[in-house]
């Protein structure tokens, strides 16, 4: 539900997009630091809703959704019919791939505050036509909804490869340093 916006905090909406994999990167490897975060929902408990018609999307989202549940921090829990989700997990078949080739994407609003931003709603989606186009594989596919869920829990964009926040990424799942990066997200 969204919160009442008092009067210090601001409600923001936003996108953050990833775009298909680049094959000619010039970043360098850097020592393995935490992913960082730019915001946390106020519990660990999340619903979410996969918001699609297709039962191959459904099985990527829900891949995807067990991966976070392992880390251990957070637990995606599906909520229930007729409950409102705080994050949406749907796919999309025609995506407008004019401005960059998205492979996925989430919005998401939060409540500016002074020390944190808190996340109010998430909304990710699959880019159904580019994975098909550029041959992505199932495990590719949830690497691809994993990064965007990672987002959808307030985890930003990692300079490392290896990481699932990696910002042009189709073969990185959940790393060490993805799991530090929560913790310290959701830590007080
Ligand atoms: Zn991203």
């Amino acid at each position: 539900m969204l919160k009442k916006v008092v009067k210090w905090t601001v409600l923001v909406i936003a996108t953050i997009v990833l775009t298909l994999a680049s094959f000619s990167s010039t970043i360098f490897a850097s020592a393995s630091k935490p992913t960082p975060s730019w915001g946390s929902w106020d519990a660990t408990t999340i619903t979410y809703k996969t918001n699609t018609s297709s039962s191959y999307y459904k099985s990527v989202w829900k891949n995807a959704v067990k991966r976070w549940n392992k880390v251990g921090v957070v637990q995606l829990k599906a909520a229930k019919s007729g409950e409102k989700a705080d994050i949406t997990l749907t796919s999309s078949k025609s995506l407008s791939t004019k401005n960059g080739k998205l492979a996925g994407y989430t919005n998401y609003s939060y409540l500016k505050k002074s020390n944190n931003n808190e996340i109010v709603s998430a909304k990710s989606t699959l880019n159904r036509s580019l994975l098909t186009k550029y041959g992505y594989t199932k495990n590719q596919r949830t690497n691809v909804a994993t990064h965007e869920i990672g987002h959808a829990l307030g985890l930003s964009h990692s300079a490392d490869k290896s990481s699932v926040m990696y910002a042009s990424d189709r073969y990185a799942s959940i790393d060490h340093q993805d799991k530090v990066g929560l913790q310290n997200a959701y830590e007080d």
